[in-house]
């Protein structure tokens, strides 16, 4: 049974796809690149970002990149919205006692203004931000907070957070809300693969009562 649960933060608890698409395109444009739409964005972005860039922007420096990021998703129009059932899923982990964490490549000083608009500081244990590589830090979380990999899931919405619950021994739990296709994540074999949060409580309370699981994981 799965104890501690490691959250990644965008497009699995909150949906930040709309800035973080006017923000990309503004750098892009400063660049005199052609923008992407949602679709070309989900098909294309990944993490770590530096290579994302490097492919997109080649020779430019990610400070500089990263600057220009930073000031464009401060000044983005779109709102970031949680996400449906991320709410009920924190509180289902609080109800049935099991601990939870982020980790997250997002720049630090925006997660920490997001974790208080939303008021969920109080549901996390402990969270990782601004890690860009996340892999480099798993085993050390795993560490630092005794979880045991057997019972621990690392719930992403990218093939960067599959890898990493891979690189640390742990359960990649994909939910489809996020920044990669559906098709992008199959690739890369995730142990289960959920529609979104609250497909993922169903499947648990599932397991839970004895029923067989109706065969997630599934990949519409
Ligand atoms: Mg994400």
């Amino acid at each position: 049974m799965f104890r501690n649960f490691i959250f990644d933060w965008s497009g699995t608890l909150v949906d930040d796809l709309g800035p973080v698409l006017e923000a990309t395109n503004a750098v892009l444009g400063r660049y005199g690149r052609a923008p992407l739409d949602r679709e070309g964005f989900r098909r294309n972005f990944r993490l770590p970002y530096r290579e994302f860039y490097a492919e997109m922007l080649p020779g430019v420096a990610l400070a500089e990149l990263e600057g220009h990021f930073r000031r464009a998703f401060a000044a983005a129009t779109t709102p970031v919205t949680v996400l449906p059932h991320a709410r009920e899923k924190l509180e289902w982990c609080a109800a049935s006692g099991r601990r939870a964490f982020v980790l997250t490549s997002m720049d630090a000083a925006a997660f920490e203004l997001q974790l208080d608009a939303f008021g969920w500081r109080h549901h996390f244990e402990a969270t990782y931000a601004g890690v860009l590589d996340k892999r480099e830090l798993i085993h050390w979380i795993l560490a630092t907070h005794r979880l045991a990999p057997q019972e621990t899931a690392f719930i992403g919405d990218m093939t960067h957070d599959m890898e990493t619950a891979r690189h640390g021994g742990i359960a990649a739990i994909a939910v489809l809300t996020g920044y990669n296709h559906a098709e992008v994540l199959a690739a890369v074999h995730p142990d289960l693969t959920v529609a979104d949060l609250g497909e993922l409580v169903e499947w648990f309370d599932k397991q839970r009562a004895g029923i067989p699981p109706q065969a997630p994981p599934r990949v519409p």
